[in-house]
Order: C-alpha cells, then structure tokens, then sequence
C-alpha cells in the first residue's frame, strides 16, 4: 500500500506515510471505533476524476457524526485534500481510504480528539479473479438494532473477515451473508444482485451497507430499460437464476459464477449483469468531468 515515497494526508498535512505514527491506545485500535469510506480515481481525458467524490465524502462525515467522530472538515476540503494527495503522489487510477480515527482512551466513552488520514493507492481489482464461487455464509450481518449499519465503522468488518475466512477455508472465494431475518443481505465488501427473466432483483436496505455503485447499477439498468426490484429474498429464490454479481467502489462490477457449487444458468457475458459492468467501466472513465456530480 506504501513505499518509502508514498506520502499520506494526517491530521492536516501532507507527510511520508513511512515515517507517520499513530497513538496504540488508540480506541480505534483496541474496540474498533473508527469510520472510513472507500473511492476510486479513475484517470480520463481530463485528468483524474475521482468518481462521486462528493457522495462518498458526505457519507463519511455522516457517519463520523453517527460515532461522535465528527471532523472540522467540509466535504469540498475533504474533495480538495485528495485531489491533492492524488498530484502528490503522481497517480491518477487509484484506491483513496479516508479513516478517521480515535484518540488514546481505554474506555468505552466517545473521545473527545481523534484523527484523519487520507491514503490513495493502487489497487486495480479487489477481488483477484474475474468471475467468484461463492458460498453463503454461516455468519450473518449484524441486526441494525446492534449499531447503525448503514455507517462504514471499522469494527463492523470483523463480520466480514470473518466470513471471508471460513469461505475460505470451504474452498470458495468469498461469501454472501444472510440478515439476522434469514433474507438475503450483501457480500463481505460489496451489494449483491442476482439476474432472473430479464430482471435484476436486489436486497432492499435496513440491513445492508447502501453502495454508492448499488445507486450506479440502479441508474444504469433504468438506461438500459431493465427494471431492478428490491425485496426480501431467501436463498431458494437463488435457484435457477440467470446471473449474479456483487457491486462496491473496490469490486466494482463483480460477476459470480456460482452459489454453493449451484452454477448460474447464462454465461457472464451473455448477462445483464455483463452490460452493467460494460456502461459501468464507461461511466467511469469517459463520463464528462464529474467530480462534483451527485447522482
Ligand atoms: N457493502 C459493504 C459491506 C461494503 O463494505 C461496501 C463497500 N464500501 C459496499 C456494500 C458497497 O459500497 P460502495 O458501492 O459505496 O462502495
């Protein structure tokens, strides 16, 4: 993620993330309490574009203030910062973190101080391979009567990583995760849909983290006159589909192949998942300079 050279945004400076530091009474460190976000830059004829900038970054001041990790920071610094972070390090494709972080506290009460880091690396796909066998998990998302799930709270990707493990050891590449209801939730990092008869169906939110890419894919099918429905679904109604894929800033558009070894039916470029993920690498790169669009 870093070399030597590679230079970070800390707490209102531009510094070498080599030589950074961070406190290890950190709460964020011990009990999880922090909040970050996740983009992508994506480099166009007009230089970088940093896609949704400003939805991502709204979102991640929200849920600072959910965790009472609120930052003196608007969304357009925020915007400005990472632009800058971009031109500082020579990249214009790249993975930008923004995280803040908690000062030492040992207790369970909100701090008071806390911190921002912006890093922006390389990262091209996320998720190794094209096309993922995936298994459904037997860890479930958190209910969102535990904490707000709809915030991006570092310690809620315990459930995640988790679930990646025990996808994992069961020989599949990542897992789909059931809500505390027994419906159909999410993936560990990203929003699943699945494809039947010409219709693309996807879980409604309460229990899932809602992707900014989730609102893309919603636009993009409405371009494409594809209806996208979303519902409660159980894991028969995974049975026979056409298609499936996860969507995130990190995965983007993600085609699975399989469902607990259970192919689905049409091969990935013969999906609409497949046009999604094609108008969606267009939108990306060629759409006209938006780093200020909100959709
Ligand atoms: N669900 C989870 C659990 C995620 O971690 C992510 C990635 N941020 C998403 C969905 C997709 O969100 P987005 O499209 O905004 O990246």
């Amino acid at each position: 993620y870093y070399d030597q050279d590679t230079v970070i945004f800390h707490n209102g400076e531009f510094v070498k993330a080599a030589e950074s530091k961070a406190d290890l009474f950190s709460q964020s460190l011990h009990y999880g309490n922090g909040v970050f976000d996740a983009m992508r830059a994506y480099g166009t004829a007009l230089g970088p574009n940093i896609f949704k900038a400003r939805d991502h970054f709204s979102r991640f001041l929200d849920a600072a203030n959910t965790m009472h990790l609120g930052l003196d920071y608007s969304v357009d610094e925020l915007v400005g910062v990472s632009y800058q972070l971009l031109e500082e390090n020579g990249f214009s494709d790249a993975y930008i973190r923004p995280l803040v972080y908690a000062e030492a506290n040992m207790d369970l009460t909100p701090t008071k101080k806390h911190n921002i880091f912006i890093a922006a690396w390389r990262w091209d796909k996320f998720l190794g391979k094209d096309l993922l066998d995936i298994t459904i998990s037997t860890y479930t998302r958190p209910s969102p009567h535990s904490f707000n799930v709809e915030a991006k709270i570092s310690g809620h990707y315990i459930n995640s990583i988790v679930s990646i493990a025990e996808a994992k050891e069961r020989g599949f590449d990542d897992a789909l995760l059931l809500d505390v209801d027994g419906f159909i939730a999410e993936g560990t990092g990203a929003n699943f849909f699945f494809e039947k008869e010409g219709k693309l169906y996807t879980s409604q939110k309460g229990h899932i983290y809602p992707g900014i890419t989730r609102n893309v894919v919603f636009d993009i099918a409405k371009s494409l006159g594809v209806e996208v429905v979303e519902g409660q679904y159980k894991p028969e109604d995974l049975k026979d589909i056409d298609g499936a894929f996860f969507t995130g800033t990190a995965a983007q558009i993600t085609g699975i192949n399989s469902i607990d070894r259970h192919l689905v039916l049409k091969d990935w470029e013969d999906t609409i998942g497949f046009e999604v993920f094609e108008k969606y690498r267009q939108y990306v790169t060629q759409s006209e300079y938006d780093n200020y669009s909100i959709i």
